[in-house]
């Protein structure tokens, strides 16, 4: 298995060490990856569900590696979180989204904003909020152009995190928390927490038409965050079904394939221009 090499693991069940070594490998490349500049970030647009058009996207990180190709997320960001690199790269993102937004807005002038995603690891970083504001400040973007999003693991009952988030937000960044539903819920609990925004995770719009308990997951979520006072936003919109089924709902924001799928920074300008044209 030279360079852990995927199609060798796909002959058989990837064992504990054959994966430890693989992120080995991966952990080791990745530690070039950012100044290297082989990190890419793709925005996909979130937009009205009323209308259809789009209000902001969410940055979406590539890694283009020089041997292996593109690498997903899914497959570095939890190596880079125990490297710790993930600081670095999700910095770099900021930075990235940042810049962005503003562009969209220069070229357009829609009032765009940018939803970044945030690790559990970098909830514990103390310099984050000072991090956060010096980018958003470089950047000339307003805080209120910002949402951060951060599941749920990472913040329920964390000392660091908490405070980290309620810092954040009364400079204007708002929080979302993604995947929701699938995390640990208290709903007590729920009320306490530093957010703004509910990001129904796609499993449950995956499944909202069908026999599963999707629909009803789904509508017990929007009804939760009307109660709240917390914005929603579905994710994994595929079809037109789908979409009309969460406009039913009352949920407002939504992104997926059925809108557009995350984009390279032209495509998202070029996206963003026109749609607002008319
Ligand atoms: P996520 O935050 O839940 O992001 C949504 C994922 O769903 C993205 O996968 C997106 O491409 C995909 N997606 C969007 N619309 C659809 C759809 O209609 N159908 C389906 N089947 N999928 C859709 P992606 O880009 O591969 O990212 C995977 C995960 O990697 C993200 O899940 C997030 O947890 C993590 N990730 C990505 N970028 C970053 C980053 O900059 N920082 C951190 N910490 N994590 C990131
Ligand atoms: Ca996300
Ligand atoms: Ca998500
Ligand atoms: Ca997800």
């Amino acid at each position: 298995a030279k360079r852990g090499a995927p199609q060798s693991f796909a002959l058989y069940e990837p064992g504990m060490l054959d994966r430890r070594r693989d992120d080995d490998l991966l952990g080791r490349d990745l530690d070039n990856a950012v100044a290297g500049g082989q990190l890419e970030v793709r925005y996909q647009p979130m937009v009205d569900l009323a209308t259809g058009r789009p209000i902001g996207a969410e940055a979406l990180v590539r890694w283009r590696h020089p041997v292996r190709g593109m690498v997903s997320p899914l497959d570095f960001i939890p190596v880079a979180e125990r490297t710790g690199v993930i600081a670095e790269i999700g910095l770099y993102v900021l930075e990235q989204a940042c810049h962005q937004a503003l562009s969209w807005r220069r070229a357009s002038g829609g009032d765009f904003y940018v939803s970044v995603n945030v690790s559990p690891r970098q909830l514990q970083d103390p310099d984050l909020v000072a991090d956060v504001l010096a980018t958003l400040d470089r950047a000339g973007l307003a805080p209120q152009r910002l949402v951060l999003e951060v599941t749920e693991s990472a913040i329920v009952d964390d000392q660091v995190a908490i405070p980290t988030l309620q810092a954040l937000r009364a400079h204007g960044v708002r929080v979302a928390i993604d995947d929701f539903g699938t995390g640990y819920s208290s709903l007590q609990y729920l009320t306490r927490l530093p957010i703004d925004i509910l990001k129904i995770d796609r499993s449950f719009v995956a499944d909202l038409i069908g026999t599963g308990h999707g629909g009803a997951v789904t509508e017990a979520i929007i009804r939760l965050a009307q109660v709240l006072d917390l914005g929603t936003v579905a994710e994994g919109i595929e079809t037109p079904a789908q979409a009309a089924e969460l406009r039913r709902l009352g949920c407002r924001t939504g992104q997926g394939y059925h809108y557009a799928k995350p984009l390279t920074t032209a495509d998202a300008l070029a996206y963003f221009m026109t749609s607002q044209a008319d």
